[in-house]
């Protein structure tokens, strides 16, 4: 059996060899074979690389012409692993490889097609970015027909069948989380608690995730353009409402010509709901628009 790991790297090059020296610790009984996906990165990383591919023939590298993101670099390394298990997770050790024995016997036994890790704790998060991330799961259940549980990450081993199935889908905007919840097969879940970076820092800033969790709601749900039709029935109803109270007073009381605050509260906010819902209309055919173009998600300037 042959056992692929699947790790991006932008600005590791200090991350690498620890991990490298982490996972060989654990001395699995298995084929090992490494797949760097160096994306971008403008430190020493592909000299790094380059060494260790030198020095050790199970190590294996791919590197992006520029940044193309982790989703890119999970899927060149995706398509690039040869092995009979594959695995993906992070070099800065946050994933704990000490997962991995476990996640190779459970796939060894037959008892699931694919192993997924998921984080218990959020500690060492500003809690601002983990109350946002649980709104983002709340509303991606109640809106897609993927269903996630919250504190899913990237660190997962599933078989080359379930590898396939997720290379068999051809979007360029690519939400590796709801892939896997789409593709579905018998999924096993793992615990770990958080852990801080073994050395560097995080990529992620707050509005990158805000826009992450754009990508993956329009990515897996058009609930969002349904908006327009139950906001507009809903503003209708509001004026039919309004409409009979104010013939009504009319009638009944007869009433001057006046009504200006209303008018303008009334303009401004269909306005905005207008704004709104084409923003919204937007985003979704900037999507459209980029999938036409067929571009490749990321180009390869040198492998190992
Ligand atoms: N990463 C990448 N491309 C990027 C950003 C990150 O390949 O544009 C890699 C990074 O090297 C790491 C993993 O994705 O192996 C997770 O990144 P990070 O640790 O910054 O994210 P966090 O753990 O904070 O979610
Ligand atoms: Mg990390």
């Amino acid at each position: 059996m042959k056992l692929s790991l699947v790790v991006p790297c932008f600005n590791e090059a200090r991350a690498i060899p620890l991990f490298r020296e982490a996972v060989r610790a654990l001395e699995l009984p298995y084929d090992l074979e490494f797949i760097f996906v160096n994306d971008g990165s403008t430190d020493e990383s592909l000299m790094v690389l380059r060494q260790l591919a030198e020095a050790d023939p199970a190590v294996h590298y791919l590197s992006f012409s520029r940044n193309f993101g982790k989703e890119a670099a999970l899927l060149a390394g995706l398509r690039r692993a040869s092995g009979e298990w594959i695995v993906t997770l992070d070099v800065d050790l946050q994933h704990p490889v000490k997962l991995l024995p476990e996640m190779t016997a459970i796939l060894a036994r037959g008892e699931a097609d694919c192993v997924a890790a998921r984080r218990t704790t959020r500690a060492g998060e500003p809690p601002i970015r983990s109350a946002f991330a649980r709104m983002f799961y709340v509303l991606l259940n109640r809106l897609s027909e993927v269903r996630m549980r919250g504190g899913e990450t990237d660190y997962r081993m599933m078989t080359c069948q379930v590898r396939d199935a997720v290379l068999a889908l051809p979007e360029v905007n690519r939400f590796t989380k709801g892939i896997y919840a789409w593709v579905g097969f018998r999924t096993r879940w793992l615990e770990f608690e958080n852990v801080d970076r073994a050395v560097g820092e995080s990529k992620w800033s707050f509005w990158g995730l805000v826009r992450y969790s754009i990508q993956g709601l329009s990515a897996f749900s058009a609930a969002p353009l349904q908006l327009a039709s139950v906001l507009g029935l809903v503003c209708c109803l509001a004026a039919l409402v309004y409409l009979l109270y104010i013939l009504g007073k009319t009638l009944l009381v007869g009433e001057a010509v006046g009504g200006w605050p209303t008018l303008a509260c009334l303009i401004l906010f269909l306005g905005g709901l207008q704004l709104f819902v084409i923003g919204i209309l937007g985003t979704y055919l900037a999507k459209v628009y980029i999938e036409t173009k067929h571009r490749p998600v990321y180009l390869i300037q040198e492998e190992r």
